[in-house]
């Protein structure tokens, strides 16, 4: 039995309309995020990678294969994507996290104009980041193609709490070249009580 498996979605594929559209939420799930499942399994089977967590293996991963890379990334990060989306649960960041994002970046508008400033400088295809650091910190930041801040061979390195994917495939039915539209729209959609729960995780 393969090891991985695409996650379920807790919304249906027109929920985050008219931010992101159907139509790309369905290729986006079953064919991007559903052929990065079926790459990692393919990757990793018969090897020693069927016994650990994808967590692990992400920060060992430049032991392995570039195929246990990029669809082991490719399946970390859209499994994070949809939970951190969610067309219900509008409103701001709660409680304490609340504090947390004001106490870094001054206000929850400067940590939305960092962040877009991430997804706009990644050039090319990737993901922009809000991470909580090795050094218990909030930090804002990007990488490339499907890497992410737990991986060791990124620059960039953290536990990720809210991510955001800047491939062409995640809004180019919809937004065509406009990645900025994309990102200004993605904030209507950020589920805060994901984000601040994988913080409180993150710390303990
Ligand atoms: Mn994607």
């Amino acid at each position: 039995m393969a090891k991985y498996e695409l996650p379920k979605l807790h919304y249906s594929y027109n929920a985050l309309e008219p931010n992101i559209d159907a139509q790309t939420m369905e290729i986006h799930y079953t064919k991007h995020h559903g052929t990065y499942v079926t790459n990692l399994n393919k990757a990793i089977e018969g090897t020693n990678l069927e016994k650990l967590s994808l967590e692990e293996t992400l920060r060992s991963v430049s032991q392995y294969p570039v195929a246990v890379r990029n669809n082991g990334g490719g399946h970390y990060n859209h499994s994070l994507f949809w939970e951190v989306m969610n067309p219900k649960e509008k409103g701001n960041p709660p409680g304490s996290f609340s504090d947390a994002l004001n106490n870094t970046f001054g206000s929850l508008d400067d940590l939305i104009k960092k962040f877009s400033e991430a997804a706009m400088g990644r050039f090319g295809s990737g993901w922009a980041w809000l991470v909580l650091d090795n050094n218990g910190k909030l930090s804002i930041g990007s990488t490339p193609n499907q890497d992410n801040p737990l991986m060791d061979v990124s620059e960039f390195k953290g536990t990720p709490l809210l991510g955001l994917d800047v491939w062409e495939h995640a809004y180019y039915l919809k937004y065509q070249n406009r990645r900025a539209e994309y990102v200004a729209n993605f904030w209507n959609v950020v589920n805060w009580n994901e984000v601040a729960k994988r913080y409180a995780n993150a710390r303990k």
